[in-house]
């Protein structure tokens, strides 16, 4: 079957559906949209018709079909459940050339009613011609996601100014030029950051610039989660498809890589410590350069780029030097651990707080005041700490929490390899050493941790011989008794 797409303007035109129930209701809803005059037909409504056709929304033909229903409409929708009620009104359609949709009837729908993404006004509508429903479906979720609201936003800008895009473009390939500016630049992006104004301000300044739109370059901070593409955030994986070159971190996964646009350039800034080493100050120029040069930079970071990522400092190089900066947060390493070795970071009983903290410097005791070292109704997040767990647990214990505090280290988190181990504070440095522990791993201190030994779902869990700590469950258990 081939058909003929059209959109159809029902606006102030009759229209009729027969059926009272959600599947009616439904085709209501899309027709009142249109502006259509809808009545509806059935013995019986479902509640919410019910209400409309109260409050006048819409017409009640109340009772059983009659051919006279389809009266001067245009156009009628079958959503009943009787198949032979359907026939009859696809029969009696057909006869007074009134276009008629039998829902789930292909064969019988003069007109068939696509899947869309709703961005008006701009719609993309979606057909099998009937014959894969749910393929239709699949491909609607997935240009939801490519085709964000900012693209209704941006249509209706165009509209508004069209007839002056015209105007200042009369040569054609300019204009087609301009379009392209303007369905992929900084406008879009603008509409994206909830800055309409900005948007159509760019949007004038690019009308007046002597010669078209010169490409402006951008830069995107993009946090890239922990490591698993699905830890990508629908922002995430734009900026990625969308991007020129991607300046990124050695912590960002080979998965996550594989994400971006194919023939972006891919250039490894990541800070080793000993091997190859990129300084700060060579990636704040090698963004600058690409962004000057009217590239669309990822400067892609693992986890979120502004916890422990120097996000900060790049975002403020940046707008010294005027680039248009975004920032698209991601799942942070903390986060990320804690979910994927089932520790809750924060619970009712155990801790109501929690520190993300870093044990890269010098002297840890630099970063980790007293307070938060003895809080015990606090979860400790230690980022960079695989090389200083002996010093570690010392300050801890220094600083009085019991020696069998349960820890959690979460090496490699959400990758493939992931592995946990689990003990008490006592045990930590020994049992990183035993169990070879490397980085990137995180630690997790505090009552919580002990959740890893019952609720690790994902990877390997290396449980240390139970000691002096009771499990979780056995805890719930004497709390019951
Ligand atoms: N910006 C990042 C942190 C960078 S600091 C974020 O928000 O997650 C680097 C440290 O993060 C590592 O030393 C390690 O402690 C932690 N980390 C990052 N990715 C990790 C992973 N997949 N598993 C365990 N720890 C990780």
């Amino acid at each position: 079957m081939k058909l003929y797409p059209l959109f159809a303007d029902l606006k102030g035109l009759p229209v009729l559906v027969v059926g009272g129930g959600g599947v009616a209701r439904r085709k209501v809803v899309a027709l009142c949209e249109a502006g259509a005059l809808v009545r509806v037909g059935a013995p019986q409504l479902e509640p919410e018709l019910a209400a409309w056709a109260d409050d006048g929304r819409i017409a009640w033909l109340r009772g059983a079909y009659e051919s006279a229903w389809l009266d001067g409409v245009w156009l009628v929708v079958a959503a009943t459940d009787d198949r032979e009620l359907n026939a009859r009104i696809a029969a009696d359609a057909g006869e007074r050339r009134i276009f008629a949709n039998i829902v789930d009837d292909a064969a019988l729908s003069r007109f068939h009613v696509p899947a869309i993404v709703d961005r008006s006004p701009l719609t993309i509508a979606i057909s099998t011609a009937g014959a894969a429903p749910a393929l239709a479906s699949r491909l609607r979720e997935t240009l939801e996601r490519v085709v964000d609201h900012a693209f209704g936003e941006l249509v209706r800008l165009a509209q508004r100014h069209r007839a002056r895009i015209t105007g200042r473009f009369v040569d054609l390939a300019e204009r087609r030029g301009f379009y392209g500016w303007l369905h992929d630049g900084p406008v879009l992006s603008l509409l994206r950051r909830s800055r309409p104004l900005d948007a159509e301000r760019a949007l004038l300044g690019a009308l007046q610039a002597p010669s078209g739109a010169a490409a402006k370059g951008s830069v995107v901070l993009v946090g890239a989660g922990p490591g698993h593409p699905g830890l990508l955030t629908l922002s995430a994986l734009r900026a990625l498809g969308e991007a020129d070159v991607i300046l990124h971190d050695q912590l960002v996964s080979a998965d996550v890589l594989a994400m971006a646009r194919r023939d972006a350039e891919r250039i490894d800034v990541g800070k080793r410590c000993g091997g190859r080493h990129v300084k700060q100050e060579h990636t704040h120029q090698l963004m600058l350069m690409h962004a000057r040069a009217g590239r669309r930079v990822v400067r892609l970071k693992g986890g979120d780029p502004f916890v422990f990522g120097r996000g900060g400092e790049e975002l403020a190089f940046l707008r010294r030097h005027g680039v248009d900066v975004e920032i698209v947060p991601g799942v942070t390493a903390a986060v990320a651990c804690a979910a994927f070795a089932g520790i809750p970071l924060t619970h009712r009983d155990h801790a109501q707080s929690v520190c993300l903290a870093t044990a890269h410097g010098k002297d840890v005791a630099d970063t980790l005041s007293g307070s938060v070292l003895a809080n015990a109704r606090q979860t400790l997040a230690v980022y960079m700490g695989v090389e200083k767990l002996e010093m570690l647990a010392a300050q801890l214990l220094a600083h009085g929490r019991a020696a069998d505090t349960p820890v959690a280290l979460v090496e490699n988190g959400t990758l493939p390899r992931q592995r946990v181990v689990a003990g008490v504070l006592r045990d930590l440095p020994a049992l990183a050493k035993q169990h070879a522990v490397a980085t990137p791993a995180l630690l997790i201190v505090g009552e919580v941790a002990a959740y890893a030994r019952e609720h690790t779902w994902f990877g390997e869990l290396v449980d240390a011989p139970k000691g002096a700590m009771p499990s979780v469950a056995e805890e719930a258990c004497m709390e019951v008794a």
